[in-house]
């Protein structure tokens, strides 16, 4: 029986693990993963961060370098393996989860292992678990290349011909504008796209953020409600260069498509050789099934700053937990805290 079993040691499970530590409390981390970090190593190749060094450490470790110069994604892989080992946490790696049950006080948690016992769990299996695809890409003859995202590492995957990349998010107008360099390349985008630098001045857009109180506004505040509404901007000049020079062309909402051809909004058809869907993801709660009133309809966590319904029960790391940092690695730790503070009393 442990006092608490967290589920997931990426970010948000190294962080609240460090604090798990300071309590003295009983505890273990489970993560379905062959090593700490795999989530950022599988990541596309040449991801860099937008978050500056400065603000993409964890509570207790400082990520090494230039504050303000951004991070490659393998910096990251390997900096959350150095942090679990420093401070020595208890992480069980190759260990799903595939069900937690609650009976009385307790909680059971199924494992492809061990069955485990805990009074408290926190789910910290992130907010991108599932990828989500739009239903007419089944309408794409199988002479299409189709990825998603998460799947996409270099143009080397591609088969000859056109790109489509669908979304445009940071991921797509990345993703964009490295084929791009090869490739004669569409972003398939429902809104105008906004750009922002990485930098102003020597200092990362991150430290004007936070010097403005952008990463301190809270989900329900004025300024949180219109930065959720907005949605994340292009980070980047590099990328609005690219695609306002044309290398890349924009075009609207995928809607449809057929053999090879992809209907957009405003636009006839396109005929594409290779899609690349920077759709997003979905959430996947279903080890929790057995548990009522927690997940709502659509597929989300019923919480408050992470407190779920069920006593003893607690998420980290949701997109919007709290703060816009709550699923970056700048706010995990301020998150962690406050759950800890919660549980300690
Ligand atoms: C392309 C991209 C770029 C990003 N860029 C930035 C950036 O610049 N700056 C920034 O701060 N953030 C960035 N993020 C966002 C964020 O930091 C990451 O998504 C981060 O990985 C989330 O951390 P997490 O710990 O919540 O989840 P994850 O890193 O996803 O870790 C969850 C862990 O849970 C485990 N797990 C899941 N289900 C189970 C189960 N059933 N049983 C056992 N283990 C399980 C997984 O194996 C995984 O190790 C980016 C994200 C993406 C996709």
């Amino acid at each position: 029986m442990y006092n608490t079993i967290v589920v997931g040691a990426g970010q948000a499970g190294l962080s609240i693990g460090y604090y798990l530590k300071k309590t003295g409390r009983d505890y273990l981390i489970l993560d379905m993963n062959q090593e700490i970090g795999q989530v950022w190593r599988e990541r596309y190749d040449s991801l860099i961060l937008f978050t500056s060094k400065q603000y993409s450490s964890l509570p207790g470790l400082t990520l090494e370098g230039d504050p303000n110069s951004l991070p490659t994604k393998d910096e990251i892989s390997t900096y959350l393996k150095r942090y679990a080992e420093m401070y020595d946490l208890p992480v069980k790696l190759n260990t799903e989860v595939y069900q937690i049950k609650k009976t009385g006080k307790y909680f059971t948690i199924s494992t492809n292992q061990l069955e485990y016992k805990a009074k408290n769990v926190i789910i910290a299996t992130g907010p991108f678990q599932h990828p989500k695809i739009p239903v007419f890409a089944k309408n794409l003859s199988s002479d299409v290349l189709q990825l998603h995202s998460s799947e996409y590492r270099n143009p080397t995957q591609l088969i000859e011909g056109n790109v489509l990349v669908v979304g445009g998010g940071n991921s797509g107008a990345q993703i964009a504008t490295e084929v791009s360099k090869e490739r004669t390349t569409y972003l398939s985008t429902s809104q105008k796209l906004r750009y922002m630098p990485l930098h102003i001045g020597k200092r990362s857009m991150f430290w004007w953020f936070d010097k403005i109180g952008i990463l301190s506004a809270s989900s329900s505040s004025f300024l949180g409600k219109r930065i959720q509404k907005q949605g994340d901007p292009i980070f980047g000049n590099d990328l609005k260069e690219a695609i306002v020079e044309k290398n890349v062309k924009i075009v609207g909402r995928a809607f449809d498509a057929k053999g090879t051809t992809v209907f957009v909004k405003e636009q006839d058809q396109l005929k594409i050789q290779n899609v690349i869907w920077a759709t997003g993801f979905k959430p996947d709660y279903e080890f929790l099934g057995t548990i009522e009133g927690v997940i709502n309809h659509h597929g989300f966590p019923i919480h408050k700053r992470g407190i779920s319904t069920i006593e003893g029960l607690f998420f980290l790391g949701l997109p919007w937990q709290h703060r816009r940092g709550s699923a970056l690695l700048q706010g995990i730790g301020y998150d962690a805290k406050f759950l800890i503070n919660h549980l300690r009393q």
